[in-house]
């Protein structure tokens, strides 16, 4: 027999009840309200993009808003990534991404690989038998970073957004740069395009795709060289900013004769060796551009 004693006076009435679980329920729907607003608020990431000016070369940087970067090459050895990483305080890559092995892009790799902690690691996969990458894959293997080939069509995902992959199909032994792997990002409604250092043939294939080929913003192929930048590329591109990176001092680089047909395509021209650092910012709605000199435009 339970020994346990009930008091009547402390046992709530039908009315309380339900008072409390209609005041819970209220309390439910507002709460649920509230959540879905900042989900709502949450879920259109933006990003930073940033051309770090090391002179001949590429070392781009993207950072989302909600913390997540990604490196896409490095430049020369000490040419300047990691002192602009370390400037502002970037400890740690999600993504670091070579887009082909020509020392202007993998040089600086083994100094960031070193000194940064980093996710993942993504190639193309082409080996050659240059000091420079064999220095990069000594140091692969010693911080045992994990490693990713990628082809076209395969999606990278980097956060809330996807880096799609639109080059290589297969990484040829007899080319390098048309081996670089090119990056397709959409932000909201802005639409990013690096192309690494690609030429022509690749420009074709990609005209070949049936894809969907106008962006905002085209990170212009080989340093402004012109041996990439067709004008049936640009026309399908149709880029309204065109951002490069390239020396003063590495002849051919940039080609005037490209930015002329970057400026005919209907682009706003932007290059470090006369920009500086140039920073790219996005809500996914619209888009800022803040450059290291404080210059607009490119004066030729
Ligand atoms: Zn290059």
């Amino acid at each position: 027999m339970s020994t346990s004693i009930r008091n009547p006076e402390s046992q709530p009435d039908h009315f309380t009840v339900r008072l409390i679980l209609t005041f819970f329920s209220l309390a439910a729907i507002l709460l649920s309200i509230f959540a879905w607003n900042t989900i709502g608020q949450s879920t259109q990431p933006g990003l930073e993009m940033v051309l770090i000016n090391i002179n001949h070369g590429d070392s781009i940087l993207l950072r989302s808003t909600k913390g997540e970067t990604a490196l896409i090459d490095a430049g020369y050895p000490d040419a300047g990534t990691l002192k602009y990483l370390n400037e502002h305080t970037v400890k740690h890559l999600d993504l670091l991404i070579v887009t082909h092995h020509d020392e202007d892009h993998i040089g600086g790799i083994p100094e960031v690989l070193r000194a940064l902690e980093v996710d993942t690691y993504i190639e193309n996969g082409q080996v050659i038998d240059t000091d420079y990458f064999h220095e990069l894959d000594k140091t692969l293997q010693e911080t045992g970073v994990r490693r990713k080939t990628v082809r076209t069509g395969d999606r990278i995902p980097f956060g809330e957004l996807t880096l799609e992959v639109w080059n290589p199909s297969r990484a040829r032994p007899d080319v390098v740069n048309n081996n670089s792997i090119v990056l397709f990002l959409q932000v909201g409604k802005v639409r990013f395009l690096l192309t690494g250092d690609i030429e022509t043939p690749i420009e074709e294939r990609l005209i070949n795709s049936n894809r969907d080929l106008r962006v905002d913003i085209l990170k212009v192929a080989h340093h402004a060289g012109n041996t990439s930048s067709s004008p049936a590329f640009l026309e399908a591109v149709k880029p309204k900013i065109a951002v490069y990176s390239a020396s003063n001092n590495f002849p051919g680089f940039p080609n005037e004769d490209t930015i002329d047909l970057l400026r005919i395509a209907g682009a706003k021209v932007y290059g470090t060796n006369f920009n500086g650092t140039i920073t790219i910012n996005t809500d996914g709605k619209t888009y800022s551009i803040s450059t290291e000199t404080g210059q607009p435009l490119l004066p030729y």
